[in-house]
């Protein structure tokens, strides 16, 4: 399996706790456009250098992801997407998906997503209230919001993700478990919901700052969490990763496959690429990436990754999934040093029950997951 992201990063305005690399300057879309149909040109023997085994090649993932990438005319997002199946794929991908903003979504942009292969759409809610969507300066309302999903379904989408955020200022136990039921029963495949989190650049980060932001007490936050979960078990759905729930047979190939260590390319300012022993970080910025992209310069930082470093990547992302982490695996791709760590810093945490050992995996159990960065960080060779 190999992974393609595209990414998309223009936004209409600035969401106040976003810190994503993002620009609202519209005169940079088209050239950002060439510059991206170019890096795949540049870059058309990835896979090839990455995957010996033609199999693996045969079966792809292709997200389109940003900033906003329905800001893009459809005829941008048909030469982005034809381009990099024509670059990368020996067959079509199994899973091809875009993030929509809902206030973007009409009937005729969704048929042209329809007509260029789209078969998942992954629509940023964040809240079904109005007051949270203007505090977090998110620029659609709650009724868009619900409309874009029902659009959606109407034109013949059966795979629809929304993301949704706790946490939020203001935000009490009962407003959350109001949003999750409109999101269960809006009759969608997939939720992704995160925490809030504050990045000290955002405006939220300096609202912060000036005690300002009225964030819930960490223990709501963790009800909230709570709350999360609970509702996705009544449903019949299954959480799979950290923040990711789904009805069975819908998880998100994409980021399974990158939480499981496949390789990936991502195409596009400040996207990232892995190919099993490196990372290749684009720069941040459009017009940076622009001038180096067409004037033939490298365009991204290469880190090679030790096995010290692949090793934490294995274990950050698998400890956060269903899936945990492999006896087998870790076996296979690490040194006894590295194994024997994992075992003995795992030992307590195996007996107090915070994670488990099956006969090949060992896991965090759900009810310990939103406590799972402080299990991980004792797993995490320093
Ligand atoms: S739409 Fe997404 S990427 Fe753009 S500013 Fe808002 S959160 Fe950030």
């Amino acid at each position: 399996m190999i992974g393609i992201y595209l990414h998309i990063p223009f936004c209409k305005l600035r969401c106040g706790y976003c810190d994503f690399y993002a620009t609202t300057s519209q005169t940079l879309v088209q050239p950002t456009v060439l510059a991206m149909l170019h890096e795949m040109e540049r870059r058309k023997n990835y896979f090839s250098q990455v995957e010996k085994n033609s199999s693996a090649l045969q079966k792809s993932t292709l997200y389109i992801g940003g900033g906003t990438p329905s800001q893009l005319p459809p005829d941008m997002l048909a030469a982005l997407s034809q381009k990099a199946v024509a670059t990368f794929c020996v067959a079509p991908p199994e899973e091809f998906t875009v993030e929509l903003n809902p206030d973007d979504v009409t009937p005729e942009y969704l048929q042209r997503l329809r007509g260029m292969g789209v078969n998942r759409v992954s629509i940023g809610v964040q809240s079904f209230f109005d007051d949270d969507l203007q505090r977090l300066r998110r620029r659609h309302s709650a009724r868009q919001a619900i409309r874009s999903v029902q659009l959606a379904q109407a034109a013949g989408f059966e795979n629809i993700s929304v993301d949704l955020i706790y946490g939020l200022p203001c935000m009490d136990v009962e407003r959350w478990r109001s949003n999750l039921k409109t999101a269960f029963s809006l009759g969608v495949q997939h939720l992704s919901a995160y925490a809030l989190t504050i990045e000290k650049r955002t405006p939220f980060g300096v609202l912060r700052r000036k005690n300002k932001l009225p964030l819930p007490h960490e223990d709501e936050v963790a009800m909230q969490y709570d709350l999360l979960c609970q509702a996705s078990a009544e449903n019949g759905w299954l959480h799979y990763e950290i923040s990711s729930f789904a009805r069975s047979g819908f998880f998100s190939m994409h980021n399974t496959a990158y939480w499981q260590q496949q390789p990936y390319i991502g195409i596009g300012a400040a996207a990232h690429s892995y190919n099993g022993w490196q990372r290749q970080s684009n720069v941040a910025s459009c017009a940076q990436y622009i001038k180096n992209v067409e004037e033939g310069a490298d365009f991204f930082e290469l880190e090679s990754l030790s096995m010290e470093n692949r090793y934490n990547e294995y274990v950050f992302t698998g400890l956060r999934t269903v899936w945990g982490v492999s006896k087998s695996y870790l076996q296979a791709n690490f040194d006894n040093r590295l194994i024997n760590y994992f075992f003995s810093h795992a030992r307590k945490h195996i007996e107090n029950k915070s994670i488990i050992a099956d006969d090949d995996r060992i896991a965090i159990p759900e009810n310990r997951w939103f406590v799972a960065d402080s299990i991980i960080v004792d797993l995490i060779w320093a």
